[in-house]
C-alpha cells in the first residue's frame, strides 16, 4: 500500500479506511499514544498502539525522534484534541533514534538561539516546521504573480565580473591558488590566469543583468541568491540571501510603487489562504514572546490582523523630504530620542524608519526622491536636480524591505553620473549600449526574500527563515 500523508488524512472527512503513514514521532504517551509528524502539516497524527502490536524490544525504540511506518486503520478519535486517529495494526521501526543524545525532547522548550545551533535538526520543530513551509508558499506565490501578469523569469549570473552598487563587499570567486598566486611583473595578483581570466565575485543583484533583459522582454524578473561581504551582524542582515528583482520597460517611479504594492499584498493574502494553520500557531508563538517584553515595546497587533491589515490597506507613500520634516517635527525627535542626527541629506538610518512605520504611520510606507548622494549611480535624475526617483519600501518591524527606482535611461546623464561616482564607463559598456539602441524609460525594485519572510511569519531574526544562514564567522552545514 502506498503512503498517506498527514496533512490529507487530517484534511478528510471520511473514517474508516486502512492507510501507510511515515514519519518522525515526536512524542509517545502512556507506551500507546504516539504523536507522529511527517511535515506536511503542523498538527501530528495520533497513532494508537495497543498493547500486543510491537513486540517488547521494539517498544522500547518506539521513542521521540525515531521513525516509523505504521499500518493501520483511521478512525474516529474518541480523545480530546483530535477528530481522527489512526489505530496501528503494525508498527515497523525505520530508524532508531539514540533517547539520550537526542537534542529534541519535548521537555523543555529549546530556545531559538539553541535551534540555530542545531540547525540540522530544527526543521522537525513546529516553530520552523511551519517557517519553512511558509516560505515555501511564498516562494511559490512569487512566481504565481509574475506568470500572471506575463514577466519573464531571467536567470542572471551568480558570477559577476561587475558590481551593481559600485561599492565593495563583495565575494572574490578564483581558483588561483591562496598561498603562492601567479604574479605580474610589478607583483601583484595576476588575475589574468585565474579561471575567468579576470578579477571575478558573487554577485550582490541581478539588477543590471535583468535590466538588459527588461530592453527586450518588457517584463522580467530575477529570482535567485546574491551575496554581500557585508559585516554587519544584524537581526535583517545576511551575507546570503535571495533576492526578487522585477524590472519593466516603460515603467515610471509611481508605475513601480504599484506594482511593488501589489506584489506583497499578493504573496501576503496568498499565504493568508493556504497557510492558516501554520501562520495562526506563528502567531501565538509571536504573542508568547511579545509577552515577556515591556508593554511599550509590544506591538499592537497580531500577526494575523498585522498581515490583514497590509492586505486590506492602501500604503503611505511621501518624499524623503515630507519623512525628514516628520521626523524632525517628532516627539522621539525633540527628546533626543534618535542616536543618529536628522537632517535633510541623511541617510535614514534604521531607527528613523522604524520611527516613521510604527510610530507615525503604523502601515508600511514608500519613501520617494532620496537625495542623489546617497543613492546608486543608475536612479533617475528628478527635474530639482538633487534628488532621484528611488523608492525604499519600510514595513513595521523590518525596516526597509524594498529598495528600487526608475533607472536613468538619459545616456547623458547616467554617463556624467557614473563619472562623478567612478564608476568604470568602458567597461560597462554593455550597460550603456542600452541607453545607445533604443532607450525607454523603465523601472524595477529589489525585494529581499527573507525580509519578507520575517515579515510574514512574525520571527525576529533573519538567521531563522533560511534553512542554513551565512552570517560573519558563521557558515555550518
Ligand atoms: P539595508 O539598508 O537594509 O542594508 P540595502 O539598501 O543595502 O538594505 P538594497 O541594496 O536596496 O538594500 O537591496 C534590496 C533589498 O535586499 C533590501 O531592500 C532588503 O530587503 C534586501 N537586503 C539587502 N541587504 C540584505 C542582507 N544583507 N540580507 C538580507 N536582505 C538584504
Ligand atoms: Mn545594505
Amino acid at each position: 500500500m502506498k503512503r498517506t500523508k498527514i496533512a490529507s488524512i487530517l484534511a478528510n472527512e471520511q473514517t474508516d479506511y486502512d492507510v501507510v503513514v511515515k514519519g518522525w514521532i515526536r512524542s509517545v504517551r502512556n507506551n500507546q499514544f504516539i504523536a507522529l509528524n511527517d511535515g506536511s502539516c503542523l498538527a501530528n497524527l495520533q497513532v494508537v498502539a495497543t498493547a500486543g502490536i510491537v513486540d517488547e524490544e521494539t517498544m522500547k525504540h518506539i521513542v521521540a525522534g525515531a521513525s516509523v511506518a505504521v499500518t493501520g486503520k483511521v478512525v474516529a478519535s474518541l480523545g480530546k484534541g483530535q477528530r481522527v486517529e489512526v489505530q496501528a495494526s503494525t508498527i515497523e521501526l525505520l530508524g532508531k533514534c539514540d533517547n539520550e543524545q537526542y537534542p529534541l525532547q519535548l521537555k523543555n522548550k529549546p530556545s531559538l538561539e539553541y535551534l540555530r545551533e542545531i540547525a540540522h535538526l530544527r526543521f522537525r520543530t513546529n516553530t520552523f516546521g511551519a517557517v519553512f513551509r511558509v516560505r515555501h508558499s511564498l516562494a511559490f506565490a512569487v512566481h504565481r504573480f509574475f506568470n500572471e501578469r506575463g514577466f519573464v523569469y531571467l536567470h542572471t549570473p551568480i558570477v559577476t565580473a561587475s558590481d551593481a552598487e559600485g561599492a565593495g563587499e563583495m565575494f572574490r570567486v578564483t581558483t588561483l591558488s591562496p598561498t603562492a598566486p601567479p604574479l605580474t611583473e610589478d607583483g601583484a595578483v595576476n588575475y589574468k590566469e585565474d579561471f575567468f581570466g579576470r578579477c571575478t565575485n558573487l554577485t550582490v543583484s541581478g539588477q543590471l543583468e535583468a535590466e538588459l533583459g527588461a530592453m527586450a522582454l518588457s517584463e522580467v524578473y530575477t529570482f535567485g541568491p546574491t551575496f554581500r561581504a557585508e559585516n554587519s551582524n544584524t537581526a535583517r542582515h545576511l551575507a546570503e540571501f535571495w533576492m526578487i528583482e522585477p524590472e519593466v520597460a516603460f515603467n515610471d517611479i509611481n508605475d513601480n510603487m504599484d506594482l511593488a504594492e501589489a506584489f506583497i499584498k499578493y504573496v501576503i493574502q496568498y499565504t493568508l489562504t493556504h497557510n492558516t494553520e501554520d501562520l495562526q500557531f506563528l502567531a501565538q508563538r509571536l504573542d508568547e514572546e511579545e509577552k515577556l517584553k515591556p508593554m511599550n515595546e509590544r506591538s499592537e497587533m497580531g500577526l494575523m490582523e498585522k498581515l490583514q491589515f497590509v492586505v486590506n490597506n492602501e500604503f503611505e507613500r511621501i518624499t524623503y523630504t515630507q519623512a525628514i520634516d516628520v521626523l524632525l517635527s517628532s516627539p522621539a525627535y525633540k527628546k533626543k530620542k534618535f542616536q543618529y542626527d536628522v537632517q535633510w541629506g541623511i541617510d535614514l538610518q534604521s531607527e528613523h524608519e522604524r520611527y516613521l512605520v510604527e510610530k507615525h504611520f503604523k502601515k508600511p510606507v514608500i519613501v520617494t526622491g532620496y537625495p542623489k548622494d546617497i543613492k546608486a549611480f543608475y536612479m533617475r535624475l528628478n527635474d530639482d536636480g538633487k534628488t532621484v526617483a528611488a523608492m525604499d519600501i519600510l514595513a513595521p518591524g523590518i525596516g526597509e524591505i524594498v529598495g528600487g527606482s526608475q533607472r536613468e535611461e538619459r545616456l547623458d546623464n547616467l554617463l556624467k553620473r557614473m563619472k562623478e561616482m567612478h564608476i568604470p564607463t568602458e567597461e560597462m559598456y554593455w550597460y550603456l549600449d542600452t541607453r545607445r539602441f533604443g532607450t525607454v524609460p523603465h523601472a524595477g525594485f529589489g525585494l529581499g526574500f527573507e525580509r519578507l519572510v520575517l515579515f510574514v511569519t512574525g520571527m525576529t531574526n533573519i538567521r531563522d527563515v533560511i534553512p542554513f544562514p551565512r552570517t560573519p564567522k558563521n557558515a555550518d552545514f
